[in-house]
């Protein structure tokens, strides 16, 4: 916050300095006290010092992260930059949920991975990157479909889902799964240049039924396999559901992306919103409620 409020030009360099450093003690004080009161080891407020002096987190927010638990799945284009920022930022537990092995072609964009993965379970590598990047996080890992079989028994525990899966079939899943467990999720979609995303909090906001009732038919698909995707548009992806499972984890509902689907084209590099209503119909979060499953993979 304070790096954005310009210098006054005066007389010399130190005298300028001076002037703001008895606030940014101040704050960053204020927040440190903070995070030492919330036990915080010395190495982790340093780790996450730059978070922790954000004044909407400080050390609350960070030891709130600890306690968190969020399943990742698909470790592929959109789950590798979810995940990244998701370790280093603290989350307490990551659980990472794919079936497949790395392949050269997945390496323009899935970013946990490299080229002496290939071969490799993608659920194995990612452990690998996220925790030499961050050792407090816990990795578990998946190296499964997530499917009607056990995607109950996967997700109970977690307090919030990132999907990063590739397939209608699986985001549908998640939504029913997450909506009949209450988890919050973030989904989202990319193909191409463009990408969408929305978050869930189950009880609150629309789902991703609320939006489309059920998958398109298959002739209807295009996926990242057939039509190509640039590797950056998942990342951008990707690192808005981090963003947005760390805002839901550490206590702001107010400005996630619920009750609407951003959507982003970064062909003419531009975003926007469509309104999604809570559809009282809607076959997984409306009065008559009924859960429809089925399978999965990473993007
Ligand atoms: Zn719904």
């Amino acid at each position: 916050m304070l790096v954005l409020i310009p210098l006054p030009r005066t007389t010399g360099g130190k005298d300028e300095v001076r002037s703001i450093e008895p606030l940014l003690i101040f704050e960053k004080r204020f927040f440190f006290a903070e995070a030492m009161s919330s036990r915080l080891t010395n190495d982790q407020i340093e780790r996450y010092s730059r978070q922790i002096m954000v004044p909407d987190l400080g050390g609350k927010a960070q030891i709130r992260l600890r306690h968190s638990h969020v399943l990742v799945i698909g470790a592929g284009g959109l789950g590798c930059p979810a995940a990244l920022y998701l370790a280093a930022a603290g989350i307490g537990t990551l659980g990472i949920v794919d079936p497949d092995k790395v392949e050269l072609s997945n390496l323009q964009r899935q970013i946990l991975h490299a080229t002496e993965d290939i071969g490799r379970q993608k659920a194995a590598s990612a452990q690998a990157k996220l925790n030499r990047l961050n050792p407090d996080v816990e990795v578990k890992i998946h190296s499964t479909r997530f499917d009607d079989a056990n995607a109950v028994e996967l997700a109970t525990g977690y307090d919030f889902i990132v999907d990063g899966s590739d397939n209608f079939d699986t985001k549908f899943l998640v939504n029913d799964v997450a909506i009949r467990l209450g988890i919050a999720f973030s989904h989202a979609g990319i193909v191409r240049l463009q990408g969408q995303t929305m978050t869930v909090i189950p009880g609150k906001s629309a789902c991703y039924r609320c939006l489309f009732q059920a998958p398109p038919p298959p002739e209807e698909i295009l996926n990242c396999q057939q039509s190509g995707i640039l590797g950056a548009v998942a990342g951008t992806l990707g690192t808005i559901q981090a963003t947005e499972a760390i805002k839901y984890l550490a206590g702001f509902e107010e400005g996630l992306i619920t009750d609407r689907l951003l959507v982003y084209d970064a062909k003419v590099m531009k975003f926007h919103s469509m309104e999604v209503k809570k559809d009282p119909k809607c076959a997984a979060c409306g009065a008559a409620k009924q859960n429809k499953v089925t399978s999965s993979t990473s993007a």
